[in-house]
């Protein structure tokens, strides 16, 4: 079998590249390991900034997102008990988030892609690339029912997520690894089935660390506690953690955090970054967190696969058509420029709302920056430049 571009993972990376490429009459086969009931309510990602909304946008996507999901437009800061909201849309000529469930999303996408006469392999196991390097590549794998298949295209897309196959199967050497150096806090991140307690994101920064409070929809919230990088979720119980996130949102006002129950194990996430370089090799071209890992700190994740996705699509589609590998050739560079501005973001972001906890020089002059967000439209702007990239 044959046929133009094989796009392994069904995340929002693989799937807007899968949509875009199809529409464009590039025959495309999706190979997903999950089943299509997992990937359609997998919780993961809410907030969108507007360069992934006007993707979405452009290809005629955002018909779910406009009709449910829910613009912001400021968000919440609390330190020392006092409440100060920074309005960034007002810095940013209007520009603002979107909060809509990754899910949502991904089932959306799903649809899109079925629409336009797109293939899907739902249940898929031990996916192997081979023949990288030349102009036919192949995939094999298993079938949900057992069936070992192999097909050549004349492009592989890797959008399997951080942990899967596409980028391992590069050989050693040929990407360069450009990682942290390991951070000493992770977060915490809690699911909770209970209506957000705020109509903006609160970023609490408080002496026993941060605590953030995030919204997905009006029976869902997401919640994320600062932790020690070596910490173990299964020391955190849900009354240990409804304790700790009104401790350190606690503010001197009249607010309430309403409780509810956790709707997974909580989950520690590393605040490490990683990126791999060049998001490409021979035939193979990797997009969204296949090439990187970005913290969830500034929410870039979803909006940077999404946008390498379409970015990748276009791409490949005017080497097939046009026979014009210039795109091709300039992928890496364009999605390495954003990344690497989202990724800016989210460190500013964390070094304005991790606390050092042991470390007073540090928390002064944390206090600083908070106070000047607080006061300065000067720093607000540059919040609001770096909380809305990348452009
Ligand atoms: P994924 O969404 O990981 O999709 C990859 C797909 O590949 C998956 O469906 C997987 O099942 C499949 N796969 C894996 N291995 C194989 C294989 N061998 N064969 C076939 N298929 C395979 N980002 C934001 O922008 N905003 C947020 O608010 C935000 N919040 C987050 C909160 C949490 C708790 C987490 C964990 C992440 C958050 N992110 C956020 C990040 C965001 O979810 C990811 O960056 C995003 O999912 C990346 O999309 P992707 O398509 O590259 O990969």
């Amino acid at each position: 079998r044959r046929v133009g571009v094989v796009v392994i993972g069904a995340g929002v990376a693989g799937l807007v590249a899968a949509v875009v490429l199809a529409r464009r009459g590039i025959d495309t086969l999706v190979l997903e390991a999950a089943s299509r009931a997992r990937v359609e309510s997998r919780p993961r990602a809410g907030l969108l900034g507007p360069a992934a909304v006007d993707a979405l946008e452009r290809n005629g996507l955002a018909d779910g997102l406009r009709a449910e999901g829910a613009p912001h437009h400021n968000c919440e800061l609390r330190h020392r008990r006092r409440a100060f909201v920074v309005e960034y849309d007002r810095h940013a000529g209007g520009r603002h988030h979107v909060v809509y469930p990754q899910q949502e999303l991904v089932a959306d996408l799903v649809a899109a892609y079925l629409a336009a006469g797109g293939v899907i392999e739902f249940g898929v196991t031990d996916v192997m690339l081979d023949a990288l390097t030349s102009d036919h590549p192949a995939v094999s794998f298993v079938t949900a029912d057992g069936q070992r298949q192999t097909v050549e295209s004349r492009f592989i897309a890797g959008c399997d997520g951080h942990h899967g196959v596409s980028r391992g199967s590069i050989p050693e050497g040929a990407l360069r690894h450009i990682r942290q150096r390991d951070s000493a806090w992770a977060w915490l991140a809690v699911l909770a089935a209970v209506a957000p307690s705020t109509d903006k994101i609160i970023y609490g920064v408080s002496p026993r660390g941060f605590a953030g409070h995030m919204l997905r929809d009006h029976r869902t919230s997401r919640f994320y506690l600062q932790v020690e990088a070596t910490a173990d979720a299964a020391d955190w119980s849900a009354e240990r953690i409804w304790e700790e996130l009104h401790a350190r949102l606690a503010v001197d006002a009249d607010w309430q955090l309403a409780e509810g129950p956790l709707l997974e194990p909580p989950n520690v996430i590393a605040m490490d970054s990683v990126f791999y370089e060049p998001m490409r090799f021979g035939r193979l071209i990797l997009a969204g967190d296949a090439a990187r890992r970005v913290p969830p700190a500034a929410a870039k994740g979803a909006g940077l696969a999404i946008v390498d996705g379409e970015t990748l699509a276009l791409a490949v589609a005017a080497a097939l058509h046009d026979a014009d590998e210039r795109p091709l050739n300039a992928y890496s560079e364009v999605c390495l420029g954003r990344a690497w501005l989202a990724q800016e973001a989210s460190t500013k972001l964390l070094q304005l709302v991790n606390v050092e906890l042991a470390d007073p020089f540090a928390r002064r002059l944390q206090d600083v920056r908070l106070d000047r967000l607080r006061t300065s439209p000067v720093a607000a702007a540059e919040f609001a430049d770096h909380y809305l990239s990348p452009r």
